[in-house]
């Protein structure tokens, strides 16, 4: 190793705190937080704010507003989410850093994928062990690290815990934008890419569901005065997937349909929901402006009503010189610290699309190493979770030492 030896002391005292990690790792896969089921969201907050209190800092607990989602009958249903933890130390400090990490996974309560077990001496399988329960124990690593140095007096800091990040993070954004107008920049604990390698350029996303109503007739003896939903719907869905190809960048996928009943009787309803992908912003209006298109022709059809749900909740990620400069500190640091880091273009979005968006320069993939995420065969390296509470400690070092100071404009000292 080739740091410099002025941090070494808290870098070493981070290998002594692997066990602490892993074992918080596996407690917290223990407990199921699928975003929708907030009792177990809720759990794994008590938990977080246990383990939190050593780093010290104001803490609250947030309620956030409900999930909303249209239902397979084409009702708007609302689902009550975990409460948002926040915790802020220092904020009349010079540099203002933005740690956020989501407390929930894609696995719902009744999801056979529940417990942890050992793939191989390296290798733990469980739910949200990379995505990104790992990642949570890496950051407060980190931080409480930097805690025990001299460096921590430059740094304030916010920590973001939410509840709903698996499903867009749309009641939480508020407190994400609320952040980014008080941080310089921020560091979020997605798992990096299973080569090791971070998040660079990120896609935006948007989720929609369009339900049709028809009318409803017997199937045999008044077939002509029906007005067939699910036919209508079909039409629409062929018309919107013709749409993947037309713009670069843009890409939709239809990813869930319901719709019908008896055979006998012509259905008058069907639902049916997709996801559409993006890299310029600009592509969000030609999007907005095909879908009106393809519904104003279904819903210009004698008997055939259709209605279009969603929004864009995310927007690209791009990276500015001030973004591009945060990589570069951080690969410097992954090098004296023997690992080689690159960072890529994904189609997938988290947190970081939100903080972007709103000007604040960040990495968001410095959790855990691992790999399958979003499946039951979800695994964590063991290793990364030393290596990479490293990565972020040595990162807060050097920030706190001035890196980045030509490339940020504080917002500490404005308050
Ligand atoms: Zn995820």
């Amino acid at each position: 190793m080739t740091f410099e030896p002025r941090y070494a002391p808290w870098l070493e005292w981070l290998d002594s705190q692997h066990d602490c990690m892993l074992a918080r790792t596996i407690e917290l896969a223990g407990i199921n937080s699928g975003s929708l089921n907030a009792a177990g969201v809720n759990r794994v907050r008590e938990t977080l704010q246990q383990y939190c209190s050593v780093l010290g800092g104001d803490t609250e607990v947030l309620p956030l507003p409900p999930y909303t989602e249209v239902t397979e009958q084409g009702e708007k249903q609302q689902f009550t989410l975990g409460d948002a933890l926040r915790i802020r130390k220092r904020p009349e400090a010079p540099l203002q850093i933005f740690f956020c990490g989501h407390m929930d996974t894609v696995f719902a309560a009744d999801h056979p994928f529940q417990s942890v077990r050992w793939l191989d001496d390296n290798t733990l399988n469980g739910p949200g062990v990379a995505d990104l329960k790992g990642g949570l124990m890496v950051m407060l690593k980190a931080i409480e690290a930097l805690e025990r140095s001299p460096f921590s007096d430059r740094i304030g800091w916010e920590i973001l815990f939410n509840p709903d990040e698996e499903i867009g993070s749309l009641s939480s954004a508020p407190l994400i934008s609320e952040a980014a107008g008080r941080c310089d920049l921020g560091l979020i604990y997605e798992p990096c890419m299973p080569d090791g390698n971070l998040a660079g350029e990120r896609k935006g996303s948007g989720n929609f569901s369009v339900v049709v109503q028809g009318r409803a007739a017997h199937a045999g003896r008044e077939h002509h005065l029906g007005r067939n939903a699910v036919r209508a719907l079909c039409d629409f869905v062929s018309a919107l997937d013709d749409l993947n190809g037309q713009r670069d960048g843009v890409t939709i996928n239809p990813g869930f349909i319901h719709g019908g009943g008896a055979v006998n009787v012509v259905p008058d309803h069907a639902m049916f929901r997709f996801n559409i992908r993006l890299s310029d912003p600009a592509d969000e209006s030609w999007c907005l402006a095909q879908l009106q298109r393809l519904g104003d022709d279904i819903n210009s059809r004698d008997g055939i009503s259709l209605q279009l749900h969603g929004a864009f909740g995310r927007k690209p990620k791009r990276l500015t010189d001030a973004n591009l400069a945060l990589f570069e500190l951080v690969r410097d640091c992954g090098e004296q610290l023997g690992m080689a880091l690159e960072w890529k273009p994904t189609g997938g979005c988290c947190d970081g699309n939100n903080l972007a968006a709103a000007g604040v320069p960040n990495i968001d993939t410095l959790g855990v190493q691992g790999g399958k995420i979003h499946s039951s065969d979800e695994f964590m390296y063991v290793s990364s979770l030393t290596e990479r509470a490293k990565l972020s400690a040595m990162l807060l070092m050097k920030l706190a030492d001035g890196a980045l100071s030509a490339h940020l404009n504080s917002k500490g000292s404005a308050r």
